[in-house]
């Protein structure tokens, strides 16, 4: 299944902040099995962020985006996500009990109409609450389409997406991965022509054009680093199709190896 990020905040074009949440989110959906082909940064502009989107589903089952969905934004941004869902917005009672919750323990007491908005959800979607600030976040599908929208903070969106979204996520991707990497000497260590890149790869043969599991290598400075990454419908399973190929790998490599990490 393909999955594409859609990091939402002027502050990220501009250069204000880094992009930690995409970093965070590319590493989570790869683990869960996930293909991603395109990662997309957009303003805080409802028309940009549309054609975000078409181009995101030109690729993608699943969008997960990020940021853009707080009080202070433009109210048509949510309302322009909804339509696009073909869902409308309703009042959320438990959402707006979490924000009362959250404002009251800020310190402040009166509730204004920008909290009542925060409450203003799409209807028929997955609610996902906000145990770490206000903005809720939520889950829309519609023909196929699949769309995550989280809080922007990082504080807030990591543990919503691994108390409510993985799970869901674990019920779309029926697969799970593993890797087993090897370390090769280093070209101090032995010579050039066996454990530089090129001749590794020439050594592992036709293993390089395996798809699942894939074998793949890096050039590091500590040395070659040959990376075997499967995918199963269990950990356990991927990590025996891993070890295989690892072992196949490490058969044509020989004594050139140093060690094997396993990583599940
Ligand atoms: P708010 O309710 O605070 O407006 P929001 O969901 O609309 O939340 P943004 O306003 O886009 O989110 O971002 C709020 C803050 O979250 C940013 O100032 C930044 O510190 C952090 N943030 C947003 N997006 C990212 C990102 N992609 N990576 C890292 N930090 C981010």
């Amino acid at each position: 299944m393909v999955a594409e990020i859609i990091s939402v905040g002027t502050e990220l074009l501009l250069g204000n902040i880094v992009n930690t949440n995409a970093q965070y989110l590319a590493g989570r959906l790869t683990e869960l099995g996930f293909d991603m082909y395109f990662q997309t940064v957009v303003g805080d502009n409802t028309e940009h962020l549309k054609e975000a989107l078409d181009n995101a589903y030109r690729h993608a089952d699943l969008v997960i985006m990020t940021g853009g969905l707080g009080p202070t934004k433009d109210d048509l941004t949510k309302e322009m996500l909804a339509a696009y869902f073909g869902k409308t917005l309703a009042f959320h009672q438990a959402s707006f009990d979490n924000v009362v919750k959250h404002v009251h323990a800020f310190g402040a007491t009166e509730i204004t109409e920008n909290h009542r908005k925060q409450a203003m959800l799409p209807t028929d979607s997955l609610i996902l609450n906000n145990e770490h600030g206000t903005a809720p976040g939520c889950v829309m599908e519609n023909n196929g389409k699949i769309v995550v929208l989280l809080p922007g903070p990082p504080r807030e969106m990591q543990p919503m997406f691994e108390q409510c979204v993985e799970q869901y996520l674990y019920k779309l991707v029926s697969k799970a991965i593993a890797s087993v990497m090897i370390r090769l000497k280093t070209r101090e260590e032995a010579p050039a022509d066996r454990v530089g890149e090129a001749p590794v790869a020439r050594r592992l043969g036709e293993l390089v054009d395996l798809e699942n599991p894939t074998v793949a290598t890096y050039a590091q400075e500590n040395g070659v680093l040959i990376r075997i990454t499967a995918s199963a419908p269990t950990k356990a399973e991927a990590l025996m199709m891993a070890r295989i190929i690892g072992a196949q790998c490490k058969e044509r490599i020989g004594d050139d190896v140093i060690r094997e990490i396993t990583e599940e």
